[in-house]
C-alpha cells in the first residue's frame, strides 16, 4: 500500500477540498497522482507556495516551499 500524503496544507488546499491522504495498491499509480496533484497545485494555486514530492518508504509526501 501506497500513500499520497499532502504534508502542509496552506488556504488553497483548504478552499479545493482535496483529501490529504489517498492511498493505492501500487507505486506507479501513487507516483502517477502524486505528481499529477504536485503539478496541478503548482499550476492553479496561488503561486506562493511551491509544491514538490519526496519519497518515504511507502509513502508520497507533497512538501511545501513558500517562495519569497
Ligand atoms: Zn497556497
Amino acid at each position: 500500500m501506497y500513500t499520497v500524503i499532502v504534508e502542509k496544507q496552506c488556504g488553497c488546499f483548504k478552499k479545493s477540498g482535496h483529501e490529504a491522504e489517498t492511498s493505492f495498491d501500487n507505486k506507479d499509480d501513487a507516483l502517477l497522482f502524486a505528481n499529477e496533484r504536485k503539478n496541478f497545485m503548482n499550476d492553479e494555486w496561488c503561486g506562493k507556495h511551491n509544491f514538490f514530492v519526496e519519497e518515504t518508504g511507502s509513502d508520497l509526501l507533497i512538501k511545501m516551499n513558500m517562495a519569497g
